[in-house]
Parts: C-alpha cells; sequence; structure tokens
C-alpha cells in the first residue's frame, strides 16, 4: 500500500500515476486518485486490481494542478471500487488518502456521525466524514477540525494521511502515525509520498514527518504543527539516489 500527493503543478496526474507504480512493491489490491484543477474542476477515479486498471479509465478530461493518490492494502471491507481511496465526505468536498487502521473507527463513528450517509465499508471513511462534519455543523476550519480528529484517533491506530479540501485545492493536509510519509521539495511544487523513490523524478530533497504533527503543505511553503497547534521548524535534507 501507498500514497503520493502533489500540489503546485499541472502535470499532477501523471506524477501521481509514476509514483504509484513506484510503491507497487508494498503490494495492493486497488488503486485510486483525485485531482483538482484550481479552476472548478476534480475527477476522483479509483478502480480494484492492477494501475493499469486505473489508467485505463482515466478519460483525457481527467487533469489537475494538485492531487492525491493511493494504493489499498484492504482491511476494513473488500477490495473493491467503493472502499478504494480517495475516500470523500458526504457533501463532497473533502477527499482522503489513509494507509493503516482506525483501531476506534466504530466507535467514532456511533459518537459522531449517525444520520451521516456512507457509502464504504472502511475505517477511512469515518475520518473524511468527521472532518467534513466539524467543518460544515460546527464551523471549524479544515486546519482546527484536523487537528481535533487526530486527536480523537486512538494512539493505538496506525496511519499516513493526505487530506485534501475542494475550497482550498492547493493545500495538502498530512499527517501520520506508525506510517511511512514525507514531504519532497521540488521546484515550484511540492510532493508528499510513502517513501523517497516515489518522487525521486522530481526531487532529490526530502523534510521527515514525525508522529503527532500536522504538517500543511502548499506549492511554495510547508508548515508543521504539533497536535496543539504551535508551530515547529524543520530542516530539509538532501539525498543522492540512483534511478
Ligand atoms: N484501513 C484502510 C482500508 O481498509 C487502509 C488500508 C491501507 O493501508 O491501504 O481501506
Amino acid at each position: 500500500c501507498g500514497i503520493v500527493g502533489v500540489t503546485g503543478t499541472d502535470n499532477s496526474l501523471s506524477i501521481l500515476i509514476e509514483g504509484l507504480k513506484r510503491l507497487e512493491y508494498r503490494g495492493y489490491d486497488s488503486a485510486g486518485v483525485y485531482v483538482n484543477d484550481q479552476n472548478g474542476h476534480d475527477y476522483l477515479v479509483k478502480r480494484p486490481g492492477r494501475i493499469s486498471n486505473l489508467e485505463a479509465a482515466l478519460t483525457d478530461d481527467v487533469h489537475g494542478w494538485a492531487g492525491i493518490g493511493h494504493t489499498r492494502w484492504a482491511t476494513h471491507g473488500e477490495p473493491n471500487e467503493a472502499n478504494a481511496h480517495p475516500q470523500y465526505s458526504q457533501d463532497d468536498r473533502f477527499y482522503l488518502v489513509h494507509n493503516g487502521v482506525i483501531e476506534n473507527y466504530a466507535q467514532l463513528k456511533k459518537e459522531y456521525l449517525s444520520g451521516v450517509h456512507f457509502t464504504s465499508q472502511t475505517d477511512t471513511e469515518v475520518v473524511v466524514q468527521l472532518v467534513d462534519k466539524f467543518v460544515v455543523d460546527d464551523q471549524m476550519t479544515t486546519e482546527a477540525a484536523l487537528l481535533k480528529v487526530l486527536r480523537l484517533i486512538s494512539a493505538d491506530s496506525s496511519y499516513a494521511f493526505v487530506l485534501m479540501d475542494r475550497e482550498q485545492p492547493d493545500t495538502l493536509y498530512v499527517a501520520k502515525n506508525k506510517s511511512p510519509l514525507l514531504v519532497g521539495l521540488a521546484d515550484g511544487y511540492n510532493l508528499v509520498g510513502s517513501d523517497a523513490m516515489s518522487m525521486i523524478k522530481q526531487t532529490n530533497t526530502f523534510m521527515e514527518i514525525e508522529d503527532h504533527e500536522l504538517v500543511i503543505v502548499k506549492p511554495d511553503h510547508v508548515t508543521i504543527k504539533d497536535f496543539d497547534g504551535n508551530e515547529k521548524e524543520r530542516q530539509s535534507f538532501t539525498v543522492d539516489m540512483d534511478e
């Protein structure tokens, strides 16, 4: 299973597909992408099976200036199109890719999300629906809502997350716990990926993400915060790698 994300280039879709292929060695049963062209158009395409199935489903109109991609190794819900990621909120505003397991998803669903229309069996969908609920019902900012959700997720859970908000399509909201994820800094745009190799065609400069941080990735800027919302400093590092 693997994750890639990119913001700030109209080449986003091909960067996502290329990155997912470089993560194939990790194993997966389905794949999907969400891209947003920052011009009022966005596209969600998911398929069970090989990445070539996903590629075959990408019509010529699918394009984006930012996006997220995912290969899934099913833990909750069978491998099918509905359970593939990105998962999304019932109002189609928020899109989330996730590797790992949210151990307390059933309890969170019961406590906060009665009456919400679910389209998948995944633990992941609970997270994206919760963010949406806190933003729409409680008028929180996306950042505050995600921080609240991250604090509600039980400590024994594992996750690498990238969240996109249709109303801020240049921003990737990123967090991890016990699952790998790092930021890649490219020329005029930025990336996230499960490993450095998934981004190596675009950059050899990376930024580590620690567990229990919220990382906000924009095309020209990366902000790192702790779960109380306090900003943290982070040095980037350069890796010499052969393709
Ligand atoms: N638990 C999530 C699911 O079953 C994510 C699985 C993964 O790590 O790909 O959809």
